[in-house]
């Protein structure tokens, strides 16, 4: 898969489509594979976090979990097909597995969350079967029991909605001991799922304004959005950079 630099992170230049058939291969290959959806909070947050970089590029398959990063791209000369959106792809991967009858864990959120979610995957997507929850505020005394109830329960796919970069630095921690196809780090998924929170409309999303509906519905999210911007500022920075040394 070709993979595409931006500002020091990798991601694999997929549509939802290819992204999904990408990931049911992951499903016959051996192994816990890691997939990641940065969006530019996440790629600024990976300048100065290191860690989160290296796990990023390290995943087995990272997409573009936002319309900001499909514009840098552009910008930069290296266009990824399209916006992959961590939701959108969780979706995918459910409305795909209905007939296979995925076997899927669900971890994250406020205590009742999954659980909600669970019982809206079993009326949404007849055929998948949520085979365990748990929420996502445990401790580290806890873990051990969590990852035994994962492993207990054999999930295919493990779905962990803990914020970024939290779900991410977790996954990647446990990845080896966690005998599971597919780890994802899903954010707020399974607010949305449970029906606690509304994502954007359509028409929103359609016009790469889902982050201005989020920023409008949970305005404590302003100091985590700031970082667009600065991701803006940068790209163009970097091109311009870039055509100087072309023109010389
Ligand atoms: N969360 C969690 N454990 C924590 C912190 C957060 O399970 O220790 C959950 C929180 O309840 C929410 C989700 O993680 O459901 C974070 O959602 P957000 O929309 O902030 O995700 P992001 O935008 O970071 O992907």
């Amino acid at each position: 898969m070709k993979r595409v630099k931006i500002m020091g992170v990798f991601f694999h230049s997929v549509t939802l489509e290819q992204a999904c058939m990408k990931i049911k291969q992951f499903l016959l290959d051996r192994g816990n594979h890691v997939v990641v959806t940065p969006n530019t909070e996440i790629v600024m947050m990976a300048q100065k976090d290191s860690e989160l970089r290296k796990i990023i590029n390290q995943s087995h398959l990272a997409v573009a979990d936002g319309i900001g990063v499909v514009w840098a791209s552009k910008h930069l000369g290296q266009p990824l097909p399209e916006r992959v959106a961590g939701f959108d792809l969780m979706d995918y991967i459910l409305r795909q597995g209905k007939d296979k009858g995925y076997r899927i864990y669900l971890l994250g959120g406020k205590p009742g969350v999954a659980e909600k979610a669970a019982k809206n995957i079993h009326s949404r997507y007849p055929g998948i079967q949520v085979v365990g929850c748990h929420h996502g505020y445990f401790s580290k005394e806890e873990e051990q029991q969590v990852i035994d109830d994962i492993n207990l329960r054999k999930p295919q796919f493990l779905f962990v909605a803990m914020g970024a970069p939290k779900q991410e630095k977790w996954i990647f921690k446990h990845k080896d001991e966690l005998e599971v196809k597919v780890s994802m780090g899903v954010g707020g998924s399974l607010d949305v799922l449970s029906g606690e929170v509304k994502r954007a409309p359509k028409t929103f999303r359609n016009l790469g304004l889902e982050w201005l509906y989020r920023l409008v519905t949970q305005p404590s999210r302003i100091v985590r959005m700031m970082a667009l911007p600065v991701f803006v500022l940068k790209v163009l920075i970097t091109n311009k950079n870039r055509e100087r040394v072309n023109n010389r």
